[in-house]
């Protein structure tokens, strides 16, 4: 049996990778779940699979989730905080580890798997984008194993060559085409994105997703950080990746080749397929999903991506060119401006505003150490947060 460690498993990706496991019983046994403040939904997961761990990050929420567990008869051991997440996913009865915390607050856990040589799955694409050469290294060091649960990077993967890590031109790969919906404003009159609510952007067309990767998605900030994540993932430079609109979100990715091929990766939108073919990986298993009706589908259409409709795009290209920590910067303003927009304190079109005046405001430095990547994360939400209340 495998163990495995799920580190956000109340969200949309860890109730999917729960999903996954149970219809697949006698391969993975479940070791820990984590949750920041999710009582309710952590408490039914424990039921069900009976994990030895469970982490409550929120100290209010775990006293009531110690209640629950006292009146049960699980033997489930509760651990609080924030440094229990970097414990469970180090644990040695811990083979692979679901990284689907959202945000900068997924970082030290996942860092964690790393420097364990755990399977890393990963969907937390923040860190990746914060901090990916250090977390590369630690990965490389420790011999641990990374698979991309991004679908988009999961398609990517799966149609790259076996040695792409020795080079993309060596192997005969000429570009990467990164497929993106373009959320729910691809075609709203741009004089109306100022007015969008919060519920609006979060209606995606194709996924259900957590909150804040859903604005991502109507901004298209989620693509600018895949094409910093595909860099880092398919050790390449973001002109080697062209970002195509492709609203039915059928064709997850593609790889372009010399000779003219251009492999792809298709199926149903949904989580489960990624993370069913990471989790077995190199071979496969049941995941749930239905297989693709072509018939139903009948057409698949492409457009290019629009920098002046999606300036976080241009954005996010620019960080990963400028390099050292302009894209750790570049998160963390984004996730202080969309917390911002959730809560109706920023219009939509100010959140690429905000993120473009952060930038402009910080030193950019080298990256060379966990310490520079924090420090500029920290200093960047404190400007953008003076950028939003100073509006
Ligand atoms: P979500 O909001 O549904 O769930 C987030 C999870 O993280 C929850 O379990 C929550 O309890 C936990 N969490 C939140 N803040 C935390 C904190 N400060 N400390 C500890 N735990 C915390 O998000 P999601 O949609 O499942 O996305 C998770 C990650 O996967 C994101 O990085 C996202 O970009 C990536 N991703 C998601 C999808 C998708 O379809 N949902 C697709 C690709 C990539
Ligand atoms: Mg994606």
């Amino acid at each position: 049996m495998i163990g495995v460690t799920i580190l956000g498993a109340t969200g949309s990706i860890g109730v999917s990778t729960l999903d996954v496991i149970a219809r697949n019983p006698d391969l993975y046994n479940v070791v820990a779940l984590t949750a920041n403040k999710n009582v309710e939904r952590l408490y039914e997961q424990c039921k069900q699979f009976k994990p030895e761990f469970a982490v409550m990050v929120d100290k209010i929420a775990a006293k009531r989730f110690s209640d629950l567990l006292n009146d049960s008869n699980l033997k489930t051991t509760l651990l609080v905080g924030e440094k229990s997440l970097e414990e469970v996913a180090s644990l040695n009865q811990v083979d692979y580890v679901m990284a689907a915390i959202v945000g900068a607050a997924g970082l030290l856990p996942t860092l964690a798997a790393a420097r364990s040589s755990k399977r890393i799955l990963l969907a937390n694409k923040e860190a990746l984008v914060m901090s990916g050469s250090i977390f590369l290294d630690e990965v490389k060091k420790h011999n641990a194993e990374l698979l991309p649960i991004d679908s988009e990077h999961n398609a990517i993967f799966q149609c790259m060559p076996e040695n792409f890590k020795s080079g993309l031109l060596e192997q005969g790969v000429t570009k990467i085409l990164l497929t993106a919906s373009g959320g729910p404003f691809r075609e709203l009159p741009i004089d109306q994105l100022a007015d969008v609510t919060p519920d609006q952007a979060c209606a995606h067309p194709n996924w259900e997703m957590g909150r804040k990767i859903s604005v991502d998605s109507a901004t298209m900030m989620n693509k600018g950080l895949e094409v910093i994540e595909a860099c880092w993932l398919f050790h390449t430079s973001p002109d080697m990746i062209q970002v195509v609109l492709h609203p039915q979100s059928v064709i997850h990715s593609m790889v372009q080749y010399s000779d003219g091929s251009v492999l792809a990766q298709l199926g149903n939108p949904d989580m489960r397929t990624p993370i069913a073919h990471s989790m077995a990986w190199p071979e496969r298993i049941e995941s749930g999903v239905e297989s693709l009706d072509l018939f139903e589908i009948a057409r698949l259409d492409f457009q290019q991506a629009d920098f002046v409709r999606f300036p976080c795009l241009r954005l996010a290209y620019q960080a990963m060119e400028q390099g050292g920590t302009a894209p750790a910067i570049l998160n963390a303003a984004n996730e202080i401006a969309v917390e911002s927009f959730l809560n109706n304190e920023l219009a939509f079109t100010e959140i690429a505003q905000v993120i473009e005046a952060t930038l402009d405001v910080s030193d950019i430095t080298s990256a060379n150490s966990l310490d520079d990547i924090l420090a500029a994360d920290n200093l960047a939400r404190k400007k953008s947060t003076e950028l939003v209340y100073k509006r």
